[in-house]
């Protein structure tokens, strides 16, 4: 029960990897407010299976005005905001000529302007009580590209620069900030390419073999559960000096 007493903030979690962190983090004692849209009640009852409290803030991420509310009604209602994970995140794949303006306006506000907005709202809360945990969900592609993810590979990019430079403002204090990497875990969000690979030849299984052959050496999905074990490990005391990284957990695509 590290994070007792705790109150953890997870944007996007209402579904795939975000509901697996928050659920690993109400685990571990904290009380969760969890954001995001579709079926709220469903991922509040799974958060909420671990005892703590369980609050959802219906904030739509690309609004500043909208994530000041959710950091202070989270402070306010929880007595502060100690742990903060920056998921929500969307895709959209098409080549950068034909890449529509408005799609690539909204994964840069969501994927990474709202990164950070929540950190620079809720850097002086856990400044004044010197002890905090920013964790920004980046992917491999904030450190390699793949084609026709433009937006994407921009914006995760940008998170992990954005990450380096938390760390550094905040290196002698109680608050760390780091990024994860991971590889495709099987959510909605790698749900619906699988979907679009399958339409040329109509066999999900065969679009799911392909997407992993393609970048993924151990042809084997990351869960959301094991990025949960990551995040809490680097809520640890055993990771105070764990600063600024940039961890990818991607079955080997990085290796390569
Ligand atoms: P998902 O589609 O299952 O979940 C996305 C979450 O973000 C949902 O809760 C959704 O409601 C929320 N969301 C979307 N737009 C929002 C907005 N405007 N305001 C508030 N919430 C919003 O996706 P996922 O695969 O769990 O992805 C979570 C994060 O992990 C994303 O940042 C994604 O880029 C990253 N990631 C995913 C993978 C993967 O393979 N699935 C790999 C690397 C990184």
């Amino acid at each position: 029960m590290i994070l007792k007493g705790k109150t953890a903030l997870v944007t996007g979690s209402t579904s795939g990897i975000g509901l697996g962190i928050a659920c690993k983090l109400a685990e571990a004692g904290a009380n969760v407010m969890i954001n995001g849209f579709g079926d709220v009640e469903g991922a509040i009852t799974r958060v909420a299976a671990y005892g703590t409290t369980v609050l959802h803030h219906p904030a739509d991420v690309t609004d500043a005005a909208q994530i000041g509310d959710m950091i202070s009604q989270t402070e306010g209602d929880f007595g502060s905001l100690d742990v903060l994970v920056n998921n929500a995140g969307i895709q959209y794949v098409a080549p950068v000529e034909h890449f529509p303006v408005e799609r690539w306006d909204s994964i840069i506000a969501i994927n990474l302007s709202s990164v950070f907005h929540t950190m620079r709202l809720a850097l002086p809360g856990m400044r004044e009580r010197n002890w905090g945990r920013i964790i920004n969900i980046s992917s491999v592609h904030g450190l390699v590209a793949s084609a026709q993810k433009a937006a994407y590979v921009a914006a995760k990019h940008g998170v992990i620069g954005l990450t380096k430079t938390v760390a550094l403002e905040t290196a002698t204090t109680g608050v760390t900030c780091n990024a994860l990497c991971p590889g495709w875990v099987l959510t909605p969000l790698v749900q619906q390419q699988i979907d679009s690979k399958a339409q040329g030849h109509g066999d999900p299984n065969r679009a799911t073999r392909e997407l992993l052959m393609e970048k993924q050496p151990s042809l084997d999905f990351v869960t959301p559960e094991e990025l949960g074990d990551l995040a809490l490990f680097l809520c640890s005391e055993a990771a105070r000096q764990v600063r600024g990284a940039a961890w990818n957990v991607d079955g080997g695509w990085l290796a390569q």
